[in-house]
């Protein structure tokens, strides 16, 4: 059967705000777990988005996809890429991720999350993470990254406890997708916080 995208939940429904449960080996051989994944990587590349968390098409299961292919980078300038720290990211699966912070270093930026269709908001993250979990044949994986990568890796795993974006967002940055490309692209999170701090 031809994988289709799914309907990707939005912040509201309750699957976002539960956590999500471990997957068994045997569940991760099955059939319909494979079907799933696939169907994952679809509904990301259709989105399209760079990480995608089983919640989001809601199942409550420790899967995550993430891929951030070239083709993503080219409304960004190569200053903003280097600035987000923004590479190329191969598709890869995550299964019942573990994540440690690995710094005391905290990096503020826009993120948008796919259940948060035309928002985006500046959030800040830890610089440097590492996640070890199982890849979609069963086999440890471990990955260490830094920057944006980091912060997709975050972002996605922040997902299976039930946390969404906004949770961690600096709120007075919220804004429209289409706001934000018009208002504030290629400003640093700090200048976007002097914009838009109260003075009191
Ligand atoms: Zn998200």
């Amino acid at each position: 059967m031809a994988n289709a995208p799914l309907e990707i939940v939005q912040v509201g429904n309750p699957v976002l705000r539960q956590p999500a449960r471990e997957l068994s080996s045997e569940e991760l051989g099955s059939e319909r777990v494979q079907k799933l994944i696939a169907d994952m990587r679809e509904t990301m590349r259709a989105a399209p988005g760079v990480g995608l968390a089983a919640p989001q098409i809601g199942e409550a299961l420790r899967l995550v996809v993430i891929e951030d292919p070239p083709t993503h980078h080219g409304k960004l300038s190569a200053e903003e890429l280097a600035r987000l720290e923004r590479s190329a990211v191969p598709f890869h699966v995550l299964v019942n991720p573990v994540l440690t912070v690995r710094t005391d270093e905290v990096v503020a930026a826009f993120e948008g999350c796919l259940s948060f269709a035309g928002f985006t908001m500046v959030v800040p993250r830890a610089h440097k993470v590492r996640v070890e979990a199982l890849d979609e044949t069963g086999q440890r994986i471990v990955k260490v990254a830094t920057g944006w990568y980091a912060r997709i890796l975050q972002h996605e795993v922040d997902h299976l406890n039930g946390i969404v974006c906004c949770d961690r967002m600096e709120s007075r940055t919220l804004t429209t997708t289409a706001n934000q490309v018009k208002f504030w692209k290629g400003k640093s999170a700090d200048e976007v916080r002097a914009a838009v701090a109260l003075d009191f």
